[in-house]
């Protein structure tokens, strides 16, 4: 396929734009060449500047669960935007998708709207310690809850690609709070609250993760924390910004029937607007101004476009249950298929997937936490994802990442990538 309008138009950006891009993982730098420019989307399928269709299995990184511009989502926006875009004054409709998130997502009574996932993490944390009254927080290693502070020790995703695990701009101050486990590694965290003792007031995680691609919780895990922070008096976060409205209608707490104290919310929630959210029984959220002492505001958190897309895309979510069961079902189709190919070939590789989310590792080894998933070979991961680009297949341009699958896509569109992966094992690594 050819990219030249789009190579063309990122050399413009970089004269004004910081790398060209808004957001650093776009810009393709862990697997060399130019980034992709989207002119527009539709159902499964990205068209971009040079006129190619490609079959898309970022979806936004994760918001676009029904595909792209799905209408009941476009209509409710259009029909907001003629009514004024943001008042910074109460609006019912907050009030309509809050009574609706609360009723999906179990043990939860309030939730406060914010713009992005960072900013649901980051107020989540705050309002952790302000509730808990204490200051340090375990996060785990490959875990991204968005680019604040306090989160920049050893993230997923964007971070690792980079290779800025510790950003500049982070103070010492503010990194000694953040204590780093293995994800996967109970044994470590009861560790550090010993050593730790009534100094910690969270422990935050993704309860699936899903920025170092996507790694189970092993058997006990999320449980085993649940006891330690009951027994510390700390609080468990589950950061659901990728999972939430995803994995199930209540997320991981109701796949997996674990409780979190509270829970972090973007992506799916804001139907592809930037909406972020946080929540938790009244006992907490109660403790959020304008009610309690703990500050958090926003001059456009609630705004009314970004509820009517979120309201429409909760309401489909919640009317027809049987898309989570579409999507695993695509899922584990493009698992088999994936997986069939590279074999024929040799492929070292590990396959990790749950519900619509899946990522394939060109590694040996089981793949269940950041240093397993680091040991996957990069050169491989290169050739395989413009191996696919050429065919028209778009995967993130990270090995760190995870594909999601989105009810637009057709069994047509998961053979076509299936067929692509076929033609590209041949150059990948041999066993
Ligand atoms: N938490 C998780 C689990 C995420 O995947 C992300 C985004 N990839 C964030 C937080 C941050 O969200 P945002 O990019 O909207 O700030």
């Amino acid at each position: 396929m050819i990219y030249k309008r789009s190579s063309a138009l990122f050399a413009e950006a970089q004269h004004v734009i910081p790398g060209g891009v808004n957001s650093p993982v776009r810009a393709f730098k862990a697997v060399g060449g130019d980034p992709v420019f989207v002119k527009e989307a539709k159902g499964a399928y990205l068209y971009d500047e040079d006129g190619n269709r490609l079959i898309d299995y970022i979806n936004s990184w994760g918001p676009m669960i029904l595909g792209h511009a799905y209408q009941p989502v476009v209509d409710a926006v259009v029909e907001k935007a003629q009514k004024g875009t943001s008042f910074g004054m109460p609006t019912e409709i907050e009030t309509k998708i809050a009574e609706l998130a609360v009723k999906m997502v179990p043990g939860i009574d309030k939730i406060r709207f914010v713009n992005s996932g960072t900013e649901a993490c980051m107020s989540a944390v705050r309002l952790a310690r302000g509730f808990t009254k204490r200051d340090k927080i375990i996060k785990f290693a490959g875990c991204y809850h968005g680019h604040s502070d306090s989160f920049l020790i050893q993230a997923g995703s964007g971070a690792v690609t980079f290779g800025s695990p510790n950003s500049p701009g982070v103070t010492q101050g503010t990194a000694k709070d953040t204590l780093l486990a293995e994800y996967n590694n109970l044994e470590q965290v009861k560790e550090i609250f010993e050593a730790n003792t009534d100094e910690i007031a969270t422990v935050i995680l993704e309860p699936v993760a899903g920025n170092m691609g996507c790694i189970l919780p092993a058997e006990g895990f999320l449980e085993g924390l649940r006891e330690l922070c009951d027994a510390h008096g700390a609080l468990l976060i589950f950061d659901e910004v990728m999972t939430g409205f995803r994995l199930a209608p209540g997320g991981v707490q109701e796949l997996m029937n674990v409780r979190a104290d509270i829970v972090t919310f973007g992506k799916v929630i804001g139907g592809g607007l930037p909406v972020g959210a946080f929540a938790a029984r009244n006992e907490i959220m109660d403790y959020l101004a304008p009610v309690g002492p703990v500050y958090q505001a926003g001059t456009l958190s609630g705004n009314p476009l970004a509820m009517a897309a979120g309201l429409a895309m909760l309401t489909t979510l919640d009317n027809d249950k049987k898309i989570f069961n579409r999507l695993s079902e695509k899922t584990e189709y493009l698992h088999k298929g994936i997986a069939e190919a590279l074999n024929k070939h040799n492929v070292v590789h590990t396959i990790n997937r749950l519900g619509s989310m899946i990522s394939v590792h060109f590694a040996a080894e089981p793949v269940t936490d950041f240093a397993s998933a680091s040991k996957g070979a990069n050169e491989t991961f290169k050739k395989f994802f413009h191996g696919l680009l050429n065919e028209g297949v778009y995967i993130a341009p990270s090995a760190y990442e995870t594909w999601f699958i989105t009810d637009a896509l057709s069994y047509e569109d998961l053979d076509t990538t299936i067929a692509a992966v076929a033609k590209v094992a041949p150059d990948l690594k041999e066993k």
